[in-house]
């Protein structure tokens, strides 16, 4: 089959042809329809946080092309389908609380060339991580659903109640389904902060109710001149140093922060800040099963629309050069591959 394979930090993305997958006994093989860029994937490149020959691609929708000889239940091939892209251990603590991506010994798809990524014709699913497509749901949408999910948890655990006012801060990907989905879960303002002029335009289109440039003035005293108040939650949906401090003191009393960027460097916070509003700080990682069941659901039902978040599509032949331009400034959003194209 073709993939596009990872050679190391600083050379592009290889697009070559790979033996094609065979499934485990307890494995689904998956043609690829629609599989998506995702920020973490720009990273791990960046980085070179993962070997050579690693074949990324961890959010993806298809069909079911083979069964491995253990699988049992209702999946048949030619099923449309997505997948929680978490190969875990089931034995652990996470494990047990139905917490699979928190599994401490788990490891995902596309992030090491044991595990190859849907960057690629075909892909390699857990059978129990599958979850189908009604009839519905695109194929662009069901490559969605991983990020959606990543978003739908993080509100989730914000607890969130109609009288909320909402910041959140960062409208890629992750920050835009949370967008949808606090909205979807009454939340009467959803401010959102973002650089990205056009990054602010897709924020309006999928429901936030103002959008701020962050380089233009003081979050919290513009956000209390859009709502009244001060946000009472705060989601950080970059991950960049300062931006745990920023969220808190944005909250205002009794402010629940939930943070949903993936900062891998050393960061500081002013605890006091927190602790003279009695702030909450969540941290939010990946989703459930439920997550990606409720995602589904709500496109399945048209309670949420995601399309604006899809900016646009490539094929192998542009990928390498796309995923190279990514790193940049982004003023996209969801950039999805379509094997075929
Ligand atoms: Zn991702
Ligand atoms: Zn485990």
């Amino acid at each position: 089959m073709r993939a596009a394979v990872f050679e190391g930090a600083g050379r592009p993305l290889a697009v070559t042809t790979v033996p094609d997958p065979a499934p485990g006994a307890d494995e689904v093989v998956i043609e690829v329809a629609q599989a998506g860029i995702c920020g973490s994937d720009l990273h791990m490149a960046e980085y070179g946080a993962v070997p050579a020959g690693t074949i990324f691609g961890h959010e993806y929708a298809g069909t079911v092309a083979a069964l491995g000889t253990g699988v049992r239940g209702t999946l048949r091939v030619g099923d449309r389908v997505t997948a929680l892209p978490v190969q875990a251990c089931h034995h652990c603590e996470a494990c047990a609380a139905a917490l699979p991506a928190l599994c401490a010994t788990g490891r995902f798809t596309g992030t090491h060339p044991e595990l190859p990524g849907a960057y690629a014709e075909y892909v390699i699913a857990r059978a129990g991580m599958v979850q189908a497509l009604p009839a519905g749901v695109s194929f662009a949408e069901g490559a969605m659903v991983e990020p959606l999910a990543v978003a739908h948890h993080a509100v989730e655990l914000a607890h969130l109640r109609p009288d909320d006012t909402v910041l959140v801060i960062g409208a890629g990907p992750i920050g835009a389904g949370v967008i949808v989905f606090a909205r979807a879960a009454g939340a009467r303002h959803v401010i959102v902060s973002e650089r990205s002029a056009a990054r602010r335009e897709i924020a309006l289109s999928l429901g936030a109710t103002a959008a701020l440039d962050p380089a233009a003035g003081a979050l919290p005293e513009r956000c209390a001149a859009v709502a009244g108040v001060r946000p009472s939650v705060v989601f950080e949906c970059v991950g960049v140093p300062g931006l745990v401090q920023a969220a808190i003191e944005a909250t205002g009393v009794r402010g629940r922060v939930v943070v949903a960027g993936v900062c891998f460097a050393p960061d500081t916070i002013r605890p006091l800040t927190a602790l003279m509003k009695e702030v909450s700080v969540q941290f939010s990682q990946c989703y459930t099963e439920a997550n990606f069941a409720s995602v589904i659901d709500a496109l399945a039902r048209r309670a949420v629309r995601v399309q604006p978040m899809h900016t646009h599509t490539v094929g192998f032949a542009a990928l390498p050069e796309t995923f190279e331009s990514l790193r940049g400034a982004p003023g996209g959003c969801k950039v999805l591959i379509d094997p075929r194209a």
